[in-house]
């Protein structure tokens, strides 16, 4: 992988892109820098659920990604808007296993959903897991065991805390040992 770029999806905070840029620069050791430009994703807004489908958004971004045929350029969407997939209530995130496009999602993370007072610093600390945990699965890594790296599952902002945000020895290594497939395909999607 030779660089990293945020594609804004809908609303997201410049601040939180800047944070997150930063945070992924270091985790992943190569250029990391938000897209100027947000895209609409009213296309993929699900009336009765008023929800994003993410599914839906990695295909078409994967397919808009074809055509700009950028190599080696991971494309991490990034929304404040909530996402789901039919089958689950919601997911903080989703992306090509093995592939070139991931999808992440802030809305969860805010505090004031809880009933707790506003905590931007905890939820930039929570968006940079579910970042890296995405971006692992573009890597080909699958869940981990190990309850403080960062590809074990979490489907609350409780477990998400529970975690690190860095990725245990053997996860580290599966990630460099793994290539890619090629970008035509979108493979098996994780959550
Ligand atoms: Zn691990
Ligand atoms: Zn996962």
């Amino acid at each position: 992988m030779k660089a990293i770029e945020l594609q804004p999806l809908g609303a997201a905070d410049a601040d939180v892109l800047e944070f997150l840029s930063l945070a992924l620069r270091g985790t992943f050791s190569v250029p990391a820098r938000p897209r100027r430009t947000s895209l609409p994703i009213e296309q993929f807004h699900d009336e009765p659920r008023d929800q994003y489908n993410s599914t839906a958004i990695l295909h078409w971004l994967n397919e808009r990604e074809l055509q700009r045929a950028k190599h080696d350029v991971l494309v991490l969407g990034i929304t404040a808007e909530d996402l789901y997939i039919p089958i689950l209530t919601y997911v903080f995130g989703e992306a090509a296993l093995g592939g070139f496009v991931a999808v992440v999602s802030y809305h969860r993370f805010r505090n004031e959903l809880y009933g707790l007072p506003p905590d931007q610093q905890l939820l930039k600390e929570r968006l940079w897991k579910v970042a890296v945990h995405e971006l692992g699965h573009t890597g080909g890594l699958v869940h981990c065991l190990f309850q403080h790296c960062v590809m074990h599952a979490a489907s609350s902002v409780e477990e998400l805390d529970l975690k690190g945000h860095d990725f245990c020895p053997y996860c580290r290594t599966g990630l460099s040992s793994r290539s890619r497939q090629p970008r035509e395909e979108l493979p098996l999607l994780k959550h």
